[in-house]
């Protein structure tokens, strides 16, 4: 399904940002091949929008949301998921197979295509540890294989040298010999320390060296603190909440504020988690 002038706030978890001349959601990778076959637009992935924010003024091209891309199998231990799939969807199918180590990824709110994107990652583990292989697409609708070793895997970043290149699914090994951690408690940490259900794009900066940004930012006195409708929450200082009808430049100015201060006070360059686009 094609859309035109699509507001990208729908799409995404802080709901704030500007429209997509195009937004396409295919139903099958079959579709999305063929559609990009055709297409000449700049291309922006779109998982689950829980790590994205696009400019006000909009993204001139067409953003391919993939959330119906989300087969999940099981064959010879391993779990073959699309690039759609919730992470929690994927956590809860491992457990029912009795396959573990997916434990985590109940706490983080994306699709496996964003994830592997990010490198997410939550409680000492992180999307790719589990990874056998993936299936990407280029912008000329062809599948290849990839597996980790094509890819430059670090904290919250992936870089790999096929730039033209998407994730439409991958196949996981989730085979510890015992649950790593129990879900229901995951979720209750998570819950205790993080804003959860206000509308956010969870840690907006990646930890420094030897630092956690959320204390560099408490000890800043920045907690609470608003520019325009985005505020810094007062239960977790990584996160930006949009309080209050936040645009995508009071998030973006209140980000830059955030990493001056922290340069003025620790002399400490924060790099941002989200994606700006
Ligand atoms: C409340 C909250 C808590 C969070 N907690 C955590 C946490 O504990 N750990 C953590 O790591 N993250 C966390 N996040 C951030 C976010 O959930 C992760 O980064 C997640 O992996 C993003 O997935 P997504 O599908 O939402 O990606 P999106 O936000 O849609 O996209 C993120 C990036 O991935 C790209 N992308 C999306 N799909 C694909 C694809 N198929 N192929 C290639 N590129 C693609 C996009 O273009 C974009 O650059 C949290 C977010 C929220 C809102």
């Amino acid at each position: 399904m094609l859309k035109f002038n699509e507001p990208m706030s729908k799409h995404c978890s802080l709901r704030s940002g500007g429209t997509t001349s195009e937004f396409f959601q295919p139903t099958d990778i079959h579709k999305l091949s063929d559609f990009l076959k055709n297409n000449k637009k700049p291309v922006l992935m779109v998982g689950l929008g829980s790590n994205l924010l696009v400019r006000d003024r909009g993204f001139n091209g067409v953003s391919i949301q993939t959330k119906n891309l989300k087969d999940l199998s099981i064959s010879k231990d391993l779990i073959e998921s699309g690039a759609g799939t919730s992470l929690a969807k994927l956590s809860r199918f491992a457990l029912a197979q009795l396959k573990y180590g997916a434990e985590f990824l109940s706490a983080i709110p994306g699709s496996v295509g964003g994830a592997l994107a990010m490198n997410a990652g939550a409680f000492g583990s992180e999307i790719w540890q589990y990874v056998v292989s993936v299936k990407t697409m280029n912008l000329s609708g062809e599948l290849q294989n990839r597996h980790p070793q094509d890819y430059e895997i670090s904290y919250r970043s992936t870089l790999h040298r096929f730039k033209d290149e998407f994730f439409v699914s991958a196949t996981f090994d989730f085979n510890l010999e015992e649950q790593n951690d129990h879900v229901g408690e995951l979720l209750q940490k998570r819950n205790s320390t993080q804003p959860i259900g206000l509308p956010s794009c969870g840690s907006v900066f990646k930890n420094p060296k030897n630092h956690f940004a959320a204390e560099l930012i408490e000890v800043s006195g920045l907690k609470g603190f608003c520019i325009g409708g985005a505020c810094v929450s007062k239960k977790h200082a990584n996160y930006i909440i949009n309080q209050d009808n936040a645009s995508a430049m009071d998030i973006e100015n209140l980000i830059a504020h955030i990493q001056e201060t922290i340069k003025k006070k620790h002399n400490i360059e924060l790099e941002t988690e989200i994606i700006i686009v």
